[in-house]
Formats: C-alpha cells, structure tokens, sequence
C-alpha cells in the first residue's frame, strides 16, 4: 500500500512541457503518411489539404536525432521508471492509445503539446506478469489551441517467472508422441484461411481465385486485391516451384524448432508466393531459384503442414 501511494504521487504531473514539433504541419509529410497506410482519402490532398487525424502523434515525435535540446523534457515520468524498475517491475510493453480529435491539422499550423502522467493503476496480474498500467495523455495544440489528445497506456510488469519452454509445454496440446518435446505452434485458423487449413487437412494446397477477374491469392484473404471482389473460388496447386528467396535461422532457437533450418518464399508454377520450410539439402545448401515440390509433413495428432523439398538431381 505504501509503495502504490509513491506511484500515485506521480498522477498528475508532467511527462513533457511546452514541446514543439520539428516541423510546421506539412504537405509532404502528409503525403508519405497517406502512402505508408494506402489512404487515398480527397481530404488530404489539394489546396485545403488537412492532415490525417491519426497523424496527431506523429507530429510531435523528435524521429531518430530526437528533441536535441530537449524541448519538452519533464523528470517526473523518468523518476516513476526507476521507481518501477527498483521494485522489480522492469519490463514494460504498450497496450494501447486513444485519441480524440477536436479540431483538424493544416498544412503551416505550428505544433506544441504537453503531456501528463494521467494514472497509474494498483497492482494488476497480467498473462505477462504483474505490473502497474501507466497512462499518459497528451494534448496536442495547434497555434496554442487544443487539436487534439493522445493517451497512451504501458504496462510496467515483473514477467511471470515461465519460461519459452516452460510455456510452451503448458500450452501444448494433448500429444501421444513418444518423443517429449514442445509442440509446433498451432496455426490461427479464423473464417478467412479455414479453407485454405481444410486443404491441408487434405494434403491439398488450395489457391484463391477471384470469381469475377480470375486473379490467384495467396495467403488467403476475403477480397481481391485486384478487383476487390469478395468471390471466390479455389485451385489446387500443382506443387511444383522455385525457390524465390529464403533465410536460413539460426538464433533464436524456438521450442520446438531445431535450428539451423531453411524458411523459404517459395514461388509456386501458379504464380503465388508462399513461405514454408525447405528440406532436403542441408540449409546452406538452399539457393535461389532452386526447384522445389511441395510435400505435406504429419507434425503430430493434429497438424499437418506443407513444407517444400528441394528437387536436387
Ligand atoms: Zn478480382
């Protein structure tokens, strides 16, 4: 109790003061935006062009040179670290954000923000560990009046004392395997691949065709990319490819993973591009361009996976 009342002393105080942004709002910046997320929205181009909303944050960032002269700067949040950290919590990740927007960003508008250490919350358990959730909100002003607010919420946390193996082996589904080892991770099956992992099942490998321009996709997804049509049917691939690219891991070793092991992107005689495991030759051995036929390997009592091999002569 003592100790969440050192913390709560910091709800209230500064996090950052009077910062400035770098740049005035801008054009260019506005556009690499709008080209990094795909938004073709008319509101951000032409004469009276205003800025994304979602932008708001990125106009106050210092980018990789940061504030240099340290505009901005407030100890209180730096000190609510330490604190943090001394007691054992010295992991962090974030959580989220939220945003409001109270009034549009233009091209020329001079940015400034404050922030403050909104809340900090008692002790919580997480899946990750225990910790305490920081809030942070920022207000960010165009021409000294408010635009819009920024909260942003991490999780300072002790982990929980599991390690990789350890978790892995608790998640583990039902295995009758003699061999003791951590289970390959389980695909995430939802309502837009189920049929691709049904094929699978089948030693199929099944390919979207778009109903109405016939284009292929893969991995799958619910609308073409080319015409954005939502009907589909499938191909099955022939199996055979080429190997476009390919990394061969070495570190981290993952449970269940024995490394070195070859993950290629591997380009079907269909066209598409996929990535799986190429075995065969030994992992150096892999080059691009490599003939490769898929195969489908049994992982255990549930999974079935395709995987390539290398067609060496
Ligand atoms: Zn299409």
């Amino acid at each position: 109790m003592e100790f969440l009342g050192r913390l709560k002393k910091f709800e209230g105080q500064a996090a950052a003061t009077a910062g400035v942004g770098k740049d005035l709002v801008n054009e260019a910046m506005i556009r690499h935006w709008c080209e990094a997320m795909g938004d073709t929205h008319a509101a951000y181009t032409g004469p009276d062009a205003v800025a994304p909303p979602t932008m708001l944050q990125a106009w106050t960032m210092g980018g990789l040179s940061g504030h240099g002269d340290g505009t901005g700067r407030a100890t209180a949040y730096d000190e609510l670290f330490e604190l943090l950290d001394d007691a054992g919590y010295a992991s962090v990740v974030a959580t989220d954000c939220e945003q409001e927007y109270v009034r549009d960003l233009r091209p020329g508008d001079r940015v400034s923000y404050d922030a403050v250490i909104e809340s900090v919350s008692e002790r919580k358990t997480t899946k990750l560990g225990t910790g305490h959730f920081i809030t942070t909100r920022m207000d960010v002003l165009a021409n000294d009046e408010l635009a819009g607010t920024h909260r942003f919420r991490i999780l300072k946390y002790a982990p929980a004392h599991r390690s990789l193996r350890q978790s892995a082996d608790a998640e583990r589904p039902p295995d009758r395997s003699p061999r003791s080892r951590p289970a390959r991770p389980r695909p995430v099956v939802n309502r837009d691949n189920a049929g691709f992992w049904a094929g699978v099942a089948e030693r199929r490998l099944l390919i979207q065709r778009c109903d109405d321009c016939a284009e292929l996709r893969f991995p799958w997804l619910p609308g073409c990319h080319a015409c954005g049509s939502t009907g589909w049917h499938t191909v099955e691939a022939s199996g055979e490819g080429t190997v476009f690219s390919f990394v061969v891991m070495h570190h981290p070793p993952f449970p269940a993973f024995d490394p070195p092991y070859a993950v290629g992107l591997i380009e079907l005689a269909e066209g598409v591009r996929m990535i799986s495991n190429v075995v065969g030759v030994a992992p150096d051995e892999v080059r691009i361009g490599m003939p490769v036929r898929l195969e489908f390997t049994r992982v255990d009592d549930e999974l079935e996976l395709p995987l390539f091999r290398a067609e060496v002569a």
